[in-house]
């Protein structure tokens, strides 16, 4: 049996995969086991913040594995306790809990939330504010967090004390507040999975303004958005928002899995001992690989990745067949005349592959991707979108 029928016979079938088995690559080219070879303009959704086989994150990652793999968090490793400082001095949070995924991120966050608001105003503050549209994970709590129904049906009943308001309308979280029995507000500053669409800058400092006089926190879910891809550090920096929580995994360890919360100086002391865990939080090679990314993600190429962005933004909008572009840095989602899924196979026939979001376009390209490749790929999904 082939892969792909192997694939069907033993995974359960929850990935509709495209027909295409990738077996090596190097930065933003990748080979499929046919031969051909793809420019990379998803980075494994946001992962491979430098590329594939990147030599500095694979001396990073071989380090760590020769000296050791894991040990429990009941010992003190290094790799993680240096990239909880660099992710602290970096953004001026207190704290870090390290996981191994987005959806984990944002339940350490959630309890955050509930154990903070329990203590500080009353048992019942127990509820989580959360955009429409968005999506914050697959467990049954990220679910109730995610703002879109059709990923609730069947799975009821999902984690109560979730209330979902529309993105830009602060009277709706008003009136929730009113009841007093709200904890925090937890958004996305850039809907990824929602169809890539931005906050408004207006309604992020009217919010930002609202947490601080109402008491309640604010998280920020950075785990698609987070590690450079806006062109900052953290989506937030470019909304100039004060989050008390913020989350992030996928590019953060740039391809081994890791979900972090990092908590501010207000929520930084609520767990005690014992009030969360994880076997895999902070794994020493996770940690290394994640350190290597996190030290690279300097000023400078912070301006590059922005630049980038704009490139690749301009080599795009406005061109036949492109009826719009949004999206910030290298998180670009385009509406095309042409349905996405259509315009997602006609370049993965001529060698670019594409993500969609919901009826857009997607483009997280690795970080790093060479002018030269950022202009090829926009050539070939030009020819492809009508
Ligand atoms: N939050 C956001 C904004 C995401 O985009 C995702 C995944 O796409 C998640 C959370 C869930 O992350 P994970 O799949 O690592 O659990």
């Amino acid at each position: 049996m082939d892969i792909m029928q192997l694939d069907r016979t033993y995974i359960a079938g929850t990935y509709k995969r495209f027909p295409v088995e990738i077996i090596s690559g190097k930065g933003s080219l990748v080979r499929d086991v046919n031969g051909k070879e793809y420019i990379d303009m998803g980075s494994g959704i946001a992962v491979t913040s430098f590329g594939v086989a990147d030599k500095v994150w694979i001396d990073a990652v071989e380090k760590q594995i020769h000296k050791v793999q894991h040990m429990s968090n009941l010992y003190y490793t290094e790799p993680c306790v240096l990239l909880a400082e660099a992710l602290c001095k970096k953004t001026g949070m207190k704290k870090v809990f390290f996981g191994n995924s987005g959806a984990e991120a944002n339940e350490c966050a959630i309890k955050i939330a509930r154990k903070w608001a329990a203590e500080n105003k009353s048992p019942e503050c127990s509820t989580i504010v959360t955009l429409e549209n968005s999506f914050h994970g697959r467990t049954l709590t990220t679910l109730a967090a995610t703002g879109q129904d059709h990923y609730h049906e069947l799975y009821q009943p999902l984690t109560p004390g979730f209330a979902h308001i529309p993105a830009g309308n602060l009277d709706s979280l008003e009136s929730l507040c009113n009841t007093g029995k709200v904890a925090a507000v937890l958004i996305e500053c850039i809907q990824g999975e929602g169809g890539v669409i931005p906050l408004d800058p207006g309604f992020a400092s009217a919010l930002d303004r609202f947490v601080r006089e109402h008491d309640i926190l604010l998280m920020v879910d950075e785990v698609q958005t987070g590690n450079g891809r806006t062109g900052k550090m953290f989506a937030y920096m470019n909304y100039g928002l004060h989050p008390d929580v913020v989350t992030t995994a996928k590019g953060l360890a740039g391809g081994l899995p890791i979900g972090a919360a990092l908590l501010s100086e207000k929520v930084q002391d609520v767990f005690s001992f014992g009030d969360h865990g994880s076997t895999f939080g902070g794994n020493p090679v996770a940690a290394a690989a994640a350190l290597s990314v996190v030290s690279r993600l300097t000023d400078d190429f912070m301006d590059q990745v922005a630049s980038k962005g704009r490139l690749l933004r301009s080599l795009l909008e406005g061109k036949p067949g492109i009826e719009s572009v949004s999206g910030l840095g290298l998180m670009l989602g385009l509406k095309t005349s042409k349905p996405a899924g259509e315009v997602v196979a006609a370049c993965m026939d001529k060698g670019v592959l594409c993500l969609t979001a919901k009826d857009k376009v997607r483009l997280l390209p690795a970080l790093n991707i060479p002018d030269d490749l950022l202009c090829k790929a926009a050539s070939v999904i030009l020819s492809s979108v009508n």
